[in-house]
């Protein structure tokens, strides 16, 4: 379930981690950009209601100017059709026409010519004939009596660019009697639009309803009289209602324009408002680029940081999958492990254990966690383990091996052998210990046994040759530096021989267990050894004991052993078994000439003296030489 969830939930953490950048990314710079573009056309709608704005006075005032210029000549036209073109009503009227002219700016001039289009007076200086002029045309061949807006011309008598108001005058009967024009120059809506501040390549213009510019600001001469009905923002205005907004690239000098215009719903003409749409956009794209600047470096530094966090992440997965990896075989090798594996925090409690735990102390893995490592072990053996673990705790070994005993959960005790190695922390410091421990009951009692074998005779159990030498050496040592007596007694049974040629030799080895138990029961001092020496010889080692008293143990022996009267026909007179001792004592650390062996050595020739003598009998060592000596002589 953990591994699952390890290989699923966890291994796409990195990715998703991924993606929650990317789409915060993604997000900051969708939201940028969506922002800069409502910016973006918040300024063009800014712009586009301020040229609206703009078209519609500018049409208000072009109409004004119209109407200005239609008033200054009807009155004109009435006194002309009821006064006639007699030189005293043209000087009158001229005079007339010279006060409306200075009365407005906008009027460039008034004039007036016949049926031929030749001059008959006019607020300015002479005219020629102007029969030529659509304008004129127009009167002439139409009957109406309505004002005529004509097409920009160029005066005949100044040569600047007008835009002509005219209307018709009749003769009584009605006939064309010529017409009576007022001009007003391109120069000066020009001028007037000029004070608008629409922007270095903003324009203004007024164009006739056909197309054809009437004036333009700005204006280097070249606009006026233009036919621009074929350009992309005519064509739109066409097709549109009386006002409105349009993008076009200029006709006239190609860039990209903005343009709102106005119809007039009174004259034939059209107000356009343009602007350039890059200076337009100019203060916004400024602000946006310092924006967007400031976006792109924050979608990088997040990007930045996103890209350094998905590659921890991936490395720290990494890294816990190689612990994870190693934790596991380090499970499989612990729990494959024949041993018990143990791991003991620095408070000495058991925070891991194999599943092996089972079989070595009887306890399942999850009853010893929590507990002392050494609750269970044998208190005589506990001083020893705490003074190794002080050891380890110190850093003293790094490596440490005990053998102790411990409670089974079943049996009543085991012997066990633990080896014990520190753990360090990752800063070296040293947090527990991994013990690996085995039962070494088996091992314990076969070593106890084999011990045991090579220091006892397997027949009376009593102590052997090798640890009689060993406990004379150590007794001898004792003895000298107490500076005590240490005796010891020889014993050997009396023709043997012949009892085991008499009773077999099974019989033999019986007769002997028996004479063992006899000595053993009368040497009862925790010191003293009583040991088969040879085949049917013993030795009984009696530290701290004078002559007297090895005399005296040695004879209670040999009657012991008389009268428990262990038949034995061939050993005359008694016809039991019977053994002869000799005795002989030391004091090493008064006599500094003798060695153990020598006290060996008078024992046995004591016994040899015993056997002399007659057998069933106890000689001490000084009457031994005592009587070795009278047998010389
Ligand atoms: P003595 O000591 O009185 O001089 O006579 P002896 O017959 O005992 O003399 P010896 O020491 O020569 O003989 C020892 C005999 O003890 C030889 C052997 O048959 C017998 N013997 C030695 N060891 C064993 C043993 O382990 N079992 C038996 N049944 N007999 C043994
Ligand atoms: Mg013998
Ligand atoms: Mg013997």
């Amino acid at each position: 379930m953990k591994a699952a969830f390890f290989k699923t939930g966890l291994n796409r953490l990195p990715f998703r981690a991924a993606a929650f950048v990317a789409l915060v990314c993604v997000a900051i710079l969708g939201m940028s950009g969506w922002g800069e573009w409502s910016a973006r056309d918040a300024s063009m709608q800014a712009a586009e209601v301020e040229l609206v704005n703009l078209a519609r006075s500018l049409t208000q005032h072009a109409e004004d100017s119209f109407d200005i210029l239609d008033n200054s000549i009807t009155g004109s036209v009435s006194r002309l059709e009821t006064e006639g073109t007699d030189p005293d009503t043209l000087a009158k009227l001229r005079a007339l026409l010279l006060l409306r002219k200075a009365a407005s700016t906008r009027i460039h001039g008034i004039f007036v010519y016949d049926e031929n289009g030749d001059w008959l007076t006019s607020s300015g200086p002479m005219g020629g004939n102007i029969g030529d002029r659509s304008y004129f045309q127009h009167h002439k061949q139409s009957p109406e009596r309505d004002a005529f807006i004509g097409h920009p011309v160029k005066g005949k008598v100044d040569g600047e660019w007008i835009t002509t108001v005219s209307r018709r005058f009749n003769h009584p009967d009605g006939s064309f009697a010529g017409v009576v024009i007022a001009a007003v120059s391109a120069g000066y809506f020009s001028e007037f639009y000029r004070q608008f501040n629409i922007g270095t390549d903003g324009a203004a213009a007024l164009v006739s309803a056909d197309g054809v510019v009437m004036a333009r600001s700005p204006d280097d001469g070249s606009y006026v009289g233009r036919d621009v009905s074929g350009g992309s923002l005519f064509v739109g205005i066409r097709s549109q209602g009386s006002s409105g907004v349009h993008y076009f690239r200029s006709f006239l000098d190609g860039f990209q324009r903005l343009g709102a215009y106005q119809r007039s719903s009174r004259y034939p003409f059209v107000v356009v408002a343009t602007r350039a749409q890059d200076e337009v956009l100019a203060p916004w794209r400024r602000a946006a680029i310092v924006r967007v600047l400031f976006v792109l470096s924050l979608v990088v530094l997040i990007a930045v940081m996103g890209f350094y966090l998905v590659r921890q992440l991936l490395q720290g997965q990494r890294m816990a999958a190689a612990l994870a990896a190693k934790e596991e075989s380090f499970r499989v090798l612990a729990e494959g492990s024949s041993d018990m594996v143990t791991r003991v925090g620095l408070d000495g409690q058991v925070q891991y254990a194999s599943p092996s735990s089972v079989r070595i102390v009887g306890w399942a893995p999850d009853q010893l966690l929590g507990t002392s490592a050494l609750a269970r072990v044998n208190p005589e053996d506990l001083p020893r383990i705490e003074k190794l673990v002080a050891a380890l705790k110190r850093g003293e070994t790094e490596e440490a091996r005990i053998t102790y005993r411990t409670r089974h959960r079943e049996k009543s005790e085991i012997w066990v052998e633990s080896t014990l190695r520190i753990t360090r922390n990752v800063s070296g410091r040293i947090d527990g210990a991994v013990v690996i421990s085995r039962d070494m009951t088996q091992q314990k009692y076969m070593e106890d046994r084999l011990a045991t074998l090579a220091t006892e005779d397997s027949l009376t159990g009593l102590a052997n040759r090798r640890r009689f030498d060993e406990r004379l050496e150590q007794e001898w040592a004792r003895a000298y530096r107490e500076r005590t007596c240490l005796a010891l007694l020889m014993i050997d049974l009396d023709h043997f021989k012949t009892y085991n040629d008499e009773y077999g030799h099974p019989a033999g080895d019986e007769c002997l267990r028996v004479v063992t138990r006899i000595m053993a029961a009368e040497a009862q001092r925790a010191a003293d050894v009583t040991a088969r020496y040879g085949g049917e010889e013993f030795a009984l080692l009696l530290p701290n004991t004078d002559a007297a008293a090895c005399a005296r143990i040695g004879e209670r022996i040999r009657c012991a052993i008389l009268k428990a009267g262990i038949p034995h026909a061939l050993n005359q007179p008694s016809g039991v078994v019977t053994v002869s001792l000799g005795g002989a004592i030391c004091q090493p650390a008064g006599e500094r000439s003798a060695t153990s062996a020598s006290l060996i050595e008078a024992a046995d020739q004591a016994l040899y003296a015993a056997k002399d003598g007659g057998r069933n009998r106890l000689v001490m060592a000084a009457q031994a030489i005592r009587l070795v000596t009278s047998a010389v002589g």
